[in-house]
């Protein structure tokens, strides 16, 4: 399945997409696509719903995150070896974490504002994990039957914010709308190897990332299993795995987001999202 939220930021109804790529409404089956319809069973039911039967949603209708009410966006550093090369940052032994605030989260082709004060904003594509039922101390072979599914994700990072300001990545990571989610959560049956997806992302039709999760260095099962160790994961909290190389920060001479690009980002049957930078208001 894949699931999809439509409507207006903060008031999104749940959702799916169709065999033949047409958006179906969900409401009167579930509240919302959040953690609390994420486990096994709840997504059995839904999968028993016949989609001919749902409404279906306006074409112009706007994507919200393919999830809500995440508890927690954790997110993978320097885990595509290219990527630490071109950042000058040795291989990491084990995986660096990291947090994005959940208020960044934003649709996946709402606009990305440019903070104020920003100097350096940059892109990257990642493969996103979607919890499907609490966690903890998991072996990495059962990581995976607790995961819901996967989405794309765009980390979004302000350079000097991450990096010069002081402290932890957070001030750098977690701007509005530096978290697109989207446009679907694929629920796990549909991705049987997350470690063998395609993932590209363009700046104005230029592509700048191109690679595959294959590149990974921590895979999605060892990481979901490795961050267990260190804090529960509940239903709905999302894991930002990791960007390949490409990033702005990478390039010589580095180049970064300027207001009215358009970023365009998508990974193998997860769908791509689109959008327009801006700055910020006022
Ligand atoms: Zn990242």
């Amino acid at each position: 399945m894949k699931l999809i939220r439509h409507g207006p930021p903060g008031a999104e109804k749940p959702g799916l997409v169709d065999i033949d790529g047409q958006l179906r409404d969900l409401s009167g089956h579930v509240r919302d696509v959040t953690g609390s319809v994420l486990d096994d069973r709840s997504l059995d039911r839904l999968r028993d719903v016949d989609p001919q039967s749902l409404p279906l949603v306006a074409r112009d209708s706007r994507l919200g995150p393919c999830v809500g009410e995440v508890g927690k966006v954790v997110c993978v550093g320097l885990n595509y070896s290219d990527h630490a090369a071109e950042t000058g940052a040795p291989t990491p032994k084990e995986p660096i974490l990291f947090f994005k605030a959940t208020s960044a989260i934003s649709g996946p082709n709402d606009s990305v504002m440019i903070p104020r004060d920003s100097l350096r904003t940059d892109w990257e594509v990642e493969l996103g994990i979607v919890i499907g039922s609490e966690v903890r101390y998991v072996e990495e072979a059962d990581a995976l039957s607790h995961v819901a599914g996967y989405c794309v994700v765009n980390d979004v990072s302000e350079r000097d914010f991450q990096t010069k300001r002081g402290g932890q990545w957070v001030k750098g990571k977690s701007a509005d709308t530096f978290c697109p989610l989207g446009p679907w959560l694929v629920t796990r049956d549909e991705v049987p190897d997350p470690q063998g997806l395609d993932m590209w992302l363009d700046v104005n039709g230029e592509r700048r990332q191109d690679s595959s999760t294959s590149n990974m260095i921590f895979s999605a099962a060892f990481l979901v299993s490795y961050i267990s160790r260190f804090m529960s994961l509940q239903a709905g909290d999302v894991i930002a795995t990791g960007t390949p190389a490409g990033v702005g920060m990478g390039r010589n001479p580095q180049v970064w987001l300027a207001a009215g690009q358009t970023m365009r980002l998508g990974i193998q049957g997860l769908g791509e999202q689109r959008q327009l930078v801006v700055a910020w208001p006022g």
